[in-house]
């Protein structure tokens, strides 16, 4: 029987932090381990040139991606680790796709939106073209599974939708790819606002952090008064309510994403028990918090010397990496030349 394809891959913008560990990672480490699926794991550096970036930083970080990979557990003997541009048909084939999408679709996604705003003087090609890019990682490999985090979510939608077209226009068979879901789709910012990313200063904890930075970020989630009630999720605290329950201020989402740490680290029934203790006698926030720095440092020790062992061993990296490469690129270019002969072009 056919094994099932996963892609998946992390653009090189800088060091991993704890949500691409637990949208993309952990679902890579679940996926790899399943002989049912065959899984292709990518550096996304073509998708770096999407928004402003330095050249030698680029250079290094599609390497250390690969090293970030290995250190949380990736198997070069179970996957194929590799980078998106040393297989030079991603490209090629994203040219080909971008024939059935229009561009009043790529300009209205939201995640173009949000883009526009964040870098409004760099509105290039290449930024509204990185889902049809991205459609081409997944089908060049007619991969049905995507680990990655819900954010993701508009780009699958458009992948589905090229897949539909390019099987109804040229008789293809891509399957529909879906996201592979994770208990961490959603990882929160440690600002209390939106989601932990890397473009937003304080909002993350590095895979490389030490106990020591853990700490300190941690300490920086807002917090309240530590006893409230939680209403449909919502943490409002009794100095929040002063006159017979009439909330006065804004509830907490420093302290709701601080529970959901706590729930990823140490567990649902953990959580439990401080959502009863906020509740009734109150929490203490320096012991919740050193609690979950210490849980955080202890899943992310083992990966940090990993880290070390592969950073002293350059060559073993570097073999990985060009195998990776071109096992990739032999996979692609049959998929490549079906497309091409359907298209007309041989
Ligand atoms: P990026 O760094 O944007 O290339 O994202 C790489 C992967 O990490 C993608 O699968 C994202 O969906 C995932 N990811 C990034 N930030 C988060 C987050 N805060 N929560 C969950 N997944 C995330």
């Amino acid at each position: 029987m056919n094994k099932k394809r996963v892609l998946s891959g992390i653009r090189a913008t800088g060091r991993l932090h704890l949500g691409n560990y637990f949208g993309a990672i952990k679902g890579m480490l679940t996926l790899q381990d399943d002989p049912e699926f065959e899984t292709l794991y990518m550096v996304a550096d073509l998708h770096t040139l999407t928004t402003p970036y330095q050249v030698e930083e680029l250079r290094q970080n599609r390497r250390e991606i690969i090293i970030d990979y290995l250190a949380a557990g990736l198997d070069p003997e179970k996957s194929i680790l590799f980078q998106q541009s040393a297989n030079p048909h991603h490209a090629e084939f994203a040219f080909y796709l971008s024939s059935v999408v229009t561009i009043a679709k790529m300009q209205h996604l939201p995640t173009f939106k949000d883009k526009v705003k964040q870098y409004p003087q760099y509105v290039t090609m290449a930024l509204l073209n990185y889902p049809v890019l991205m459609a081409a990682d997944i089908l060049i490999y007619k991969a049905s599974d995507v680990p990655v985090g819900i954010d993701q979510e508009p780009h699958l939608e458009v992948a589905r939708e090229i897949a539909r077209r390019m099987n109804q226009d040229y008789g293809t068979d891509f399957p529909e790819p879906q996201i592979f879901k994770t208990i961490g789709e959603y990882v929160s910012s440690l600002t209390g606002e939106g989601k932990m990313s890397k473009s937003v200063e304080g909002s993350y904890i590095n895979l490389t952090d030490d106990l020591e930075t853990i700490r300190k970020k941690i300490a920086k989630i807002p917090t309240d008064s530590g006893k409230g009630i939680i209403d449909k999720g919502v943490y409002i605290s009794r100095s929040a309510m002063p006159n017979n329950g009439v909330v006065a201020i804004a509830p907490s989402n420093g302290v709701k994403n601080l529970m959901e740490f706590i729930e990823l680290f140490k567990g649902k029934e953990r959580r439990k028990e401080l959502d009863n203790q906020y509740q009734d006698v109150g929490l203490r926030y320096s012991e919740v918090k050193n609690e979950l720095a210490e849980a955080i440092y202890q899943e992310l020790q083992p990966i940090q010397e990993k880290r070390q062992e592969l950073e002293n061993n350059p060559q073993k990296v570097d073999s990985i990496i060009s195998v990776g490469n071109e096992k990739a690129t032999v996979l692609a270019s049959e998929v490549v030349k079906e497309v091409r002969e359907k298209m007309g072009l041989l």
